[in-house]
């Protein structure tokens, strides 16, 4: 049984834990059921979240919003639960099935319910639904997500109805977190994943989660990484407890962005068929990876997995019978990535994680020499969009203002003229981008890719995180960041490539010509200085 149990009211919030960085915290992710609480499975998961509250060591219990893509019950149930009880809560907020409206509105129901931490997401692509597949929503994405809480920390204005003065909301309080996966493949993968990461900063992150991952040196590169680029926002590290079947689950691609390679398969495998089914062995494998945390200077550690209260405390007591030096010998075993994985640093070979010297061959390929080359394999059709772009599209060039005028032209004309002009335009778009007409074109943000007909997600503020060797979620395509990133590669442009204002599609130009939009201002690329 879990011993030595506090009265959580004397709890700090995760806030004051983080920020002021005097204990290492430990936030343990709770799957919510299907069904109404009173179901068997809600009953378990409450217990659950009940027991692990009164553990003195676990800060935070961090509730998903409909995990893998399927319906379940919502977090604020059993969230409310645990408020109640003084317990720190993170909900987590993903853009699959809610348009910014509904989130908005949930927004501002977990603040006035006492939630503070949330967690942003953009969310799985959904895989079920009652009499068939739920559709994704994906209106806004995880960085339009914290933009919109972040701007309502802040007070959000609104016109008077009586005046022509702007009005202020009351404030919200929340700690908003977010996710990064830095366990991926290809530099294609890894670079877009930082600078999203950095937006997400910049966009009202207070804290980080990384993806789950059983690569030392990666946890080591992502905090090296930030300490680089400066940014000073606590990490939690993901310590997924394994078993078996996750293992299983994950290294066959069952769960978007998670990974296990074929030699930790095996090793699962082998002692899954133990007596205790890998108990012993997974157990000790997680608390090898909280001391790992720790001895890299993680803020603290994020867990998960489907065991019970007393064996999450089962983690964390193996982990306090490590010397404190252990963690650098199992930061040595536990490197299980991928062959030709890319690192963004050059391994130290004394620790066998990450040393301060960046990737030799990555700064090779950015030299003027390194990006000719990439530009001999450069479509042409690219090339020229990119002229076409710099010649028209861009504001104050000659064609831009050309198109302003047309575009004048053409809004003055009948009814009948306005829709030949529109149906010709979306006529070419099609051959070109398979556009879908939506009237906020980002062709010019992704290096020419649409993502309406091409990002399962509509990502418009960078990748998600569910890319599998450098290809979608959904189906066999190539991740159209990844491939934005190739192509501004080979220009030098592409650690610029999320440097512009949060996007917001503006639903309101759907069907109408992007071409005129942008002429006239009336889109997203208005707020571009
Ligand atoms: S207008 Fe919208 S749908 Fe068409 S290419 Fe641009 S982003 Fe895609």
């Amino acid at each position: 049984m879990i011993s030595g149990k506090v009265d959580p009211w004397q709890k700090p919030t995760l806030r004051q834990i983080l920020q002021r960085g005097e204990k290492f915290a430990v936030a343990v992710e709770l799957v919510t059921s299907r069904g109404v609480i009173a179901e068997r499975s809600g009953q378990r998961v409450l217990d659950l979240a009940r027991s692990l509250s009164s553990h003195p060591e676990i800060d935070a219990m961090s509730i998903t919003d409909n995990p893998g893509g399927n319906a379940m019950l919502g977090a604020d149930v059993l969230g409310t639960d645990l408020i109640s009880r003084g317990q720190e809560v993170i909900i987590h907020l993903a853009c699959k099935d809610w348009n910014r409206n509904a989130i908005q509105s949930r927004g501002w129901e977990l603040a006035s319910a006492g939630f503070h931490n949330v967690l942003a997401l953009s969310g799985d692509c959904p895989v079920s639904g009652f009499e068939g597949q739920a559709s994704g929503v994906f209106d806004i994405d995880s960085v339009g997500l914290l933009k919109m809480f972040d701007d309502m920390n802040k007070g959000l204005k609104y016109p008077s109805r009586i005046s022509d003065k702007m009005l202020t909301m009351k404030r919200t309080n929340f700690f908003l977190g977010t996710v990064v996966n830095n366990y991926k493949r290809y530099e294609r993968e890894v670079m877009p994943q930082y600078f999203k990461l950095a937006k997400k900063l910049e966009s009202g992150a207070g804290f980080v989660i990384n993806q789950l991952g059983y690569d030392s040196r990666k946890l080591d590169e992502l905090q090296r990484y930030m300490a680089l680029k400066e940014m000073d926002v606590p990490v939690l590290a993901n310590v997924y407890i394994l078993s078996g079947r996750a293992a299983q689950f994950f290294h066959d691609g069952g769960f978007p962005g998670c990974f296990v390679n074929d030699t930790l398969f095996d090793l699962s495998q082998k002692h899954a068929r133990s007596p205790d089914k890998g108990k012993s062995f997974f157990f000790e494998f997680a608390a090898k990876q909280v001391a790992i945390a720790k001895g890299l200077g993680f803020a603290g550690v994020y867990l998960g997995g489907h065991l019970n209260a007393d064996e999450f405390a089962r983690v964390l007591e193996i982990e306090k019978q490590f010397s404190a030096d252990d963690w650098k010998t199992f930061a040595r075993q536990i490197q299980y990535g991928h062959t030709d994985e890319f690192h963004y640093f050059e391994q130290d070979r004394k620790t066998s994680l990450t040393s301060n010297q960046v990737n030799r061959y990555y700064l090779a390929s950015k030299t003027a020499d390194g990006q000719k080359q990439a530009r001999q394999q450069i479509s042409l059709d690219y090339k020229l969009n990119r002229l076409v772009h710099n010649q028209v599209f861009k504001k104050g060039t000659k064609g831009f203002n050309a198109g302003r005028r047309i575009s004048l032209k053409i809004l003055d004309s009948s009814v009948g003229m306005q829709k030949i002009a529109h149906r010709m335009e979306h006529a070419l778009k099609i051959l070109s981008f398979d556009c879908r007409d939506c009237g906020d074109c980002s062709l010019p943000d992704i290096a020419y890719l649409c993502p309406e007909s091409q990002c399962a997600k509509n990502q418009r503020n960078g990748p998600c995180g569910g890319t599998r060797k450098g290809k979608c979620e959904v189906g066999e395509k190539d991740c159209i960041w990844a491939r934005a990133y190739d192509r501004l590669k080979a220009y030098g442009e592409e650690e610029q490539m999320l440097d512009r204002p949060v996007v917001y599609k503006n639903g309101a130009l759907q069907g109408t010509s992007a071409w005129t939009n942008t002429f006239l201002e009336r889109d997203h690329h208005s707020k571009n200085s």
